[in-house]
């Protein structure tokens, strides 16, 4: 397996939006004639997509997944399938509750809103220990539930010890979308793009248009990193 090394990642300045942040991240990839994608899967309160981990295990894919800590809770046997390869999936923290970073009122795709910065760092460090708690490793990544943030919660996450998970390509829209849509979303994926996606949402047709632009694009020889592979040389899938 040959080192890539030059992989990096760069956070563009982000979009506000409605004067919120929507962070975006892209990889800074070797340029070497294949793109390199990360695919990150959250985990938001819900149940567990087997279909989509089965077949990354299947096809060795690599991939971020953000758990929330209700997730952890109730779902032991997903927790467990996932755990059980430490090779390939890396956990990202996607807060306890799944609260939304955003103070003030009010709500946000039908999510209460933190609304305060001591209910922000309380959903930010009670989500770190459950996948401490969880997996032993203190998770370096956080994504907040809407993946929106008011801006001054961003240097209180990140004064926390955590880089804010932004993305560039969103792949399934909450998981609302149908499979068609995800598949054909994702084979447009360019060199550095970090994919979001879900692994809640078994019942939604979502999942397997993830399949399906995962297998996509490993046919289309794109190489897959998780994001803490980013800041090190990382070997070639
Ligand atoms: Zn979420």
């Amino acid at each position: 397996m040959a080192a890539i090394g030059a992989v990096g990642f760069g956070v563009e300045e982000a979009s506000a939006t409605e004067g919120l942040l929507e962070p975006r991240l892209t990889l800074k990839t070797p340029q070497d004639g294949r793109r390199t994608v990360a695919l990150t899967l959250d985990a938001c309160p819900g149940g567990f997509d087997t279909k989509i981990i089965s077949a990354l295990v299947e096809w060795q894919v690599p991939a971020t997944i953000f758990m929330t800590g209700a997730w952890i809770h109730s779902n032991p046997t997903g927790l467990a399938a996932i755990l059980s390869h430490p090779d390939l999936f890396a956990i990202g923290n996607h807060g306890a509750h799944h609260v939304p970073a955003v103070l003030g009122g009010g709500s946000l795709f039908g999510l209460r809103v933190a609304g305060d910065m001591a209910a922000i760092r309380d959903e930010v460090g009670r989500g770190e220990e459950a996948i401490l708690a969880a997996t032993g490793s203190k998770p370096v990544w956080y994504r907040g539930a809407t993946a929106l943030y008011s801006p001054s919660a961003v240097p209180a996450i990140e004064s926390m010890g955590f880089s804010i998970a932004g993305y560039s390509l969103n792949a399934d829209m909450g998981a609302s979308l149908p499979s068609e849509s995800v598949a054909y979303r994702m084979r447009q994926a360019k060199d550095g793009d970090v994919i979001i996606a879900h692994t809640n949402q078994p019942n939604r047709p979502s999942g397997a248009g993830v399949i399906a632009g995962v297998r996509a694009l490993l046919d289309q020889d794109v190489r897959f990193v998780r994001l803490d592979a980013l800041t090190q040389s990382v070997a070639s899938v």
